[in-house]
């Protein structure tokens, strides 16, 4: 009897340790405070720039906001999101201007059913880009590690028809280049 009950603890153990294991697999997806990811994609005449972090990272919580002050918060990171590249600095040779943003974050637009404290919540947006030189577009500065003290490390991932190229980016290295 004894063996079968530690099998069960065993089997369950698996299967709740699953879910998270196959979260960090993907690293666009990792849920990991302190960390946020941001993925380049650059094409012939436009880019797309996907970034995704946990939201503790910008608002020290991850449910809907509970008072005025944290309400503050969210509106002050809503305001942000009006123009993404004060955050994520681009060649200026290539020209490039923000386009629609595709925001999906229910805690921060309101759209959030629950307000279970234990569940994780991310910030994540794609953004266009209409780049007048993408040819040119071969660097980028990560100036929201030094805004944000919340951001230690940013994954960066750049895609282009050159090849691919991953960096990680921290307050003192914000600068890459491919
Ligand atoms: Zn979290």
């Amino acid at each position: 009897m004894k063996k079968i009950l530690f099998a069960l603890i065993v089997g369950i153990l698996a299967l709740s340790h699953a879910p998270s294991f196959a979260q960090q697999k993907s690293s666009l997806h990792a849920h990991v405070h302190g960390q946020a990811q941001l993925q380049l994609a650059i094409d012939e005449s436009q880019a797309v720039l996907s970034f995704s972090s946990p939201l503790d990272n910008f608002l020290g919580f991850e449910r809907a906001p509970k008072d005025e002050a944290e309400q503050e918060k969210v509106k002050q990171l809503l305001l942000q999101l009006q123009n993404p590249l004060l955050w994520i600095e681009l060649s200026p040779a290539a020209q490039c201007q923000a386009g629609q943003i595709k925001l999906d974050s229910p805690v921060i637009t309101g759209k959030q059913k629950t307000n279970d404290e234990k569940k994780h919540g991310d910030l994540r947006f794609d953004l266009e880009l209409q780049c007048k030189n993408p040819q040119h577009l071969r660097s980028l500065k990560a100036k929201l590690l030094q805004q944000y003290k919340g951001i230690h490390r940013l994954k960066v991932e750049v895609v282009h028809a050159g090849g691919q190229h991953a960096k990680t980016l921290q307050a003192d290295e914000i600068n890459m280049t491919w």
